[in-house]
């Protein structure tokens, strides 16, 4: 099966086991927004506490806000976001459909990229066990002539965006001949440049229009309460705010499901740090990030850093952390060193204050920032699309399991009694009634015990309990696991511990601190 088939495969599977819809589904839905699901909403919450707790709980000098999404509209004005926040659109004028310019140019240079592999790999088979990839990559014609159009497109493109020279990116895509992959034509409508903000109307700011603004981001949230956070909260640099929320972009590139997005959640922390100090910080950030990320064990090669070549106009370093979805590398999270710009932009646009007065030099500052951003959404993405499998099994039957690390799945345990008599289900309940204080459990007693176990399998619980006649005379049960299938008969009153070691956050928190 292709990438593409499992990636569509996994995409209904979320839709028939509960864990995302499409938005007013029963209207045709909306086109990039969607609805989580009684599955996807436990899932959620428990990747939200997994990075809540790691940022907030883990760090004594790391606090939570919950900022409101309406803002001032003088936020976006200070934060650059009401000019600056453009994406490059162009149009085939025979599809009529709309595209990002760069991301039309990246694409173009992907595509090199891949050839350039499929040579290296034509190569290695070629030469075998004494094939020299670097010797290859640095001789090879073909490989030589594809690495200079990709060095050359990559330069033109960055200083084009740079410039903000929207010509210059139409005349790239041209030089580079890139079709529309609908039309299969190259008759390109200009360059223009789009706002991503959604904008509505409050009714009484006073002086001004009343046009507000959904947040495109959550991190001015936090900028904005900067002063109020460090006074009331004695917090003494270096220092960090962490939030999760709403964020809303107008999207024209909206696909492959909830990897981007109209309307989506963002989890974000501001480290305030001392000028000076802020590339140390970005990079041990960048570590701390990278094992939140390798704790779920979701497999570390398919994480990679991408230093960026454009810097956005407040930031001295950024990078993103890739993680290898079913559609090739792609962010999941950005940091990004973000310098002084919006505390001091906030204090230019506001006339207040806003600086930290370093009680140990006696000295005043604007402090610079590192942030961490994370989408929740391509985060849930992130795990759904590892942990999906169809598995076929020894004895020919195939089964679709969710491998979800134990602490974030979203029922921890099933209990099912062997048949729906002779007190067995009054046994199970019982078990459920003590174990569901503290795990999200599922009772079922229909069908087949094998189809019960599918069941649990596709919305990925780790154990599943089976009550039979000998837990009546000797207080034992069945508990199986996911992953490996295999099972083993404990005392009931063992079961709380077992579960407890292995769906605890502290196992993965133990691995990053
Ligand atoms: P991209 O290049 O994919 O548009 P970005 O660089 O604009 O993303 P940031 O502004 O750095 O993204 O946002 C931080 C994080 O928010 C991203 O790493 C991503 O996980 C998430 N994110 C951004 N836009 C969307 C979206 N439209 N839908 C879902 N998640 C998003």
């Amino acid at each position: 099966m292709t990438q593409e088939e499992v990636f569509k495969n996994l995409t209904a599977h979320c839709k028939e086991y509960g864990f995302i819809f499409q938005s007013s589904e029963i209207y045709d839905g909306l086109s990039a927004v969607y609805d989580y699901g009684q599955l996807g909403s436990e899932l959620k919450n428990n990747i939200k506490k997994y990075w809540w707790e790691a940022m907030v709980r883990l760090h004594e000098n790391i606090v939570g806000i919950d900022a409101a999404i309406f803002m001032h509209p003088r936020t976006w004005e200070a934060s650059g976001h009401v000019g600056a926040f453009n994406d490059p659109l162009i149009d085939n004028k025979d599809s009529k459909k709309r595209y990002r310019a760069d991301v039309l140019l990246e694409e173009y240079i992907a595509k090199l990229e891949e050839k350039n592999n499929k040579e290296v790999e034509k190569g290695r088979r070629k030469w075998g066990e004494s094939f020299n990839e670097e010797q290859f990559r640095a001789t090879n014609p073909n490989v030589l002539r594809n690495q200079a159009k990709i060095e050359d497109v990559k330069a033109k493109m960055v200083a084009a965006l740079n410039a903000n020279d929207l010509k210059a990116l139409r005349d790239l895509i041209i030089e580079c001949e890139i079709v529309c992959p609908i039309s299969g034509t190259k008759n390109w409508t200009d360059v223009r440049q789009f706002n991503l903000m959604f904008s509505t109307q409050l009714g009484n700011i006073s002086g001004e229009d009343g046009t507000i603004y959904l947040r495109p981001e959550t991190a001015q949230g936090i900028f904005v309460n900067f002063l109020n956070v460090q006074k009331t909260g004695r917090m003494k640099i270096p220092f960090g705010i962490a939030q999760i929320g709403k964020a809303f972009r107008n999207e024209i590139v909206a696909r492959q499901f909830i990897f981007r997005m109209r309307e989506f959640e963002q989890m974000e922390m501001q480290f305030f740090v001392k000028p000076g100090t802020e590339l140390e910080w970005f990079k041990a950030w960048k570590q701390t990030r990278l094992a939140w990320h390798k704790a779920l064990g979701l497999g570390d090669q398919k994480y990679r850093f991408h230093d960026h070549d454009k810097l956005a106009h407040y930031a001295n370093a950024a990078t993103d952390i890739e993680f290898e979805f079913p559609f090739g590398f792609k962010e999941l999270e950005g940091i990004h060193s973000r310098t002084n710009y919006d505390l001091s932009r906030h204090q230019e646009y506001s006339g207040r204050k806003i600086q930290y007065f370093d009680p140990e030099t006696n000295e005043s500052y604007v402090p610079y920032v590192i942030e961490t951003s994370i989408g929740l959404d391509r985060m849930f993405l992130a795990i759904m699309s590892s942990a999906y499998k169809e598995e076929t099994l020894e004895n020919g039957e195939t089964r679709v399991v969710l491998g979800i690390p134990a602490p974030l799945a979203p029922v921890k345990l099933a209990v099912l009694p062997l048949i729906k008599k002779d007190g067995l289900p009054e046994l199970a309940h019982k078990i459920m009634n003590e174990l569901k204080l503290e795990f999200n459990c599922q009772y079922d007693e229909k069908d087949s015990i094998g189809k019960r176990y599918r069941r649990q399998d596709a919305i990925g619980t780790p154990f599943c309990i089976t009550v039979d006649h000998q837990s009546l005379q000797d207080n034992t049960v069945t508990i199986r696991y996911r992953d490996t299938m295999t099972q083993e008969r404990i005392s009931i009153d063992s079961l709380h511990d077992l579960i407890s070691s292995k769906v605890d956050y502290k196992n993965l928190f133990a691995k990053i601190i």
